[in-house]
């Protein structure tokens, strides 16, 4: 762990509600209380310590639906500081309903300074993706889960996939894939691919796609897990390996836009949405990190994302 975590647990300065409308100021710093906020550090905290492994923890109620996001959102709570500067992405985008509506709740509740800027950000929640940009060792990255048990695909239940976790008893998981590639001649998981962490827990990345795997692995920031419906919280911490599950004879590949570029800003190596012209049926591509498009725009970034990628497949 970096020395960040007993900083963030400070109490927030006297002063943080004067810069709040009178009716936000009667809630507790980041709106839940103080015993909520301890509870789920410690289980992040064993999360931490045991990478991969799904911690079960008491999750709130809070002011939006479950499977919208209550997972990051009582994350990002709990750790979150006057200093902190606040991402959150949906899909790549700063600028969906669900992004816009997270960052102005964690806003009203604790005064922070919101970026869409990946470099500036200390805490970025995520919907489904990992920024194009390399993440820094002190920033934290807050995944929303929806499903957290990566053996879910090969058997419904609770009580058998907690046994198969502790004997680190993965064939179904193996056979299921070969299987795929018997019928399909390929591994048609797109997004929640199967991850070994640690060489040793079986983890569900969330739905992002397989292009960002490579990004966990081995990573320098701290990536944070959270299912608030299934009440599961789990993580990667820097620099731990995480390898995609694949055969000697079939290795796992990244999607691949070989011959594309983004159509706005022109560059390759990032990880492209399809948009279809309505009109003229015509087919172009646009990054899905909207931030990084920005940037590239403005000519403030490489225009080559990152090392990995189709090369690394
Ligand atoms: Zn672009």
């Amino acid at each position: 762990m970096t020395p960040r975590m007993p900083s963030r647990a400070s109490a927030p300065p006297a002063d943080w509600r004067d810069s709040l409308p009178p009716a936000e100021g009667r809630y507790s710093y980041a709106f839940l209380d103080e015993g909520a906020k301890r509870e789920i550090r410690r289980r992040m905290l064993k999360a931490v310590a045991i990478p991969g492994c799904q911690v079960p923890f008491g999750s709130r109620e809070m002011p939006i639906a479950r499977g919208w996001g209550t997972g990051g959102l009582q994350l990002t709570l709990a750790l979150i500081g006057p200093e902190d500067v606040l991402k959150v992405i949906d899909q790549g985008a700063d600028d969906s309903v669900n992004a816009v509506n997270i960052k102005k709740f964690v806003t009203r509740v604790t005064g922070v300074a919101v970026t869409t800027d990946t470099a500036a950000a200390t805490l970025i929640q995520t919907r489904h993706r990992i920024p194009e940009e390399p993440l820094r060792p002190n920033q934290l990255l807050i995944f929303q889960v929806p499903i957290p048990e990566p053996l879910r695909l090969v058997e419904p239940s609770e009580r058998e996939t907690r046994r198969m976790h502790a004997e680190a008893d993965y064939s179904r998981m193996w056979l299921y894939l070969y299987e795929d590639i018997v019928k399909f001649n390929e591994i048609t998981v797109g997004a929640r691919y199967p991850v070994l962490v640690n060489r040793r827990h079986l983890m569900d990345p969330s739905p992002i796609p397989r292009w960002d795997l490579p990004k966990l692995d081995r990573g320098e920031a701290l990536f944070l897990f959270c299912a608030g419906r299934e009440k599961r919280i789990y993580a990667v911490p820097p620099y731990t390996e995480v390898q995609p599950l694949a055969f000697e004879d079939f290795a796992f590949r990244v999607e691949a836009f070989a011959g594309r570029r983004c159509a706005r800003c022109g560059s390759v190596g990032t990880y492209l949405d399809e948009v279809i012209d309505d009109a003229t049926g015509r087919r172009t591509y646009s990054c899905s990190d909207t931030a990084f498009c920005e940037k590239a725009l403005r000519g403030n970034s490489v225009k080559e994302a990152r090392p990995s990628g189709e090369d690394r497949a």
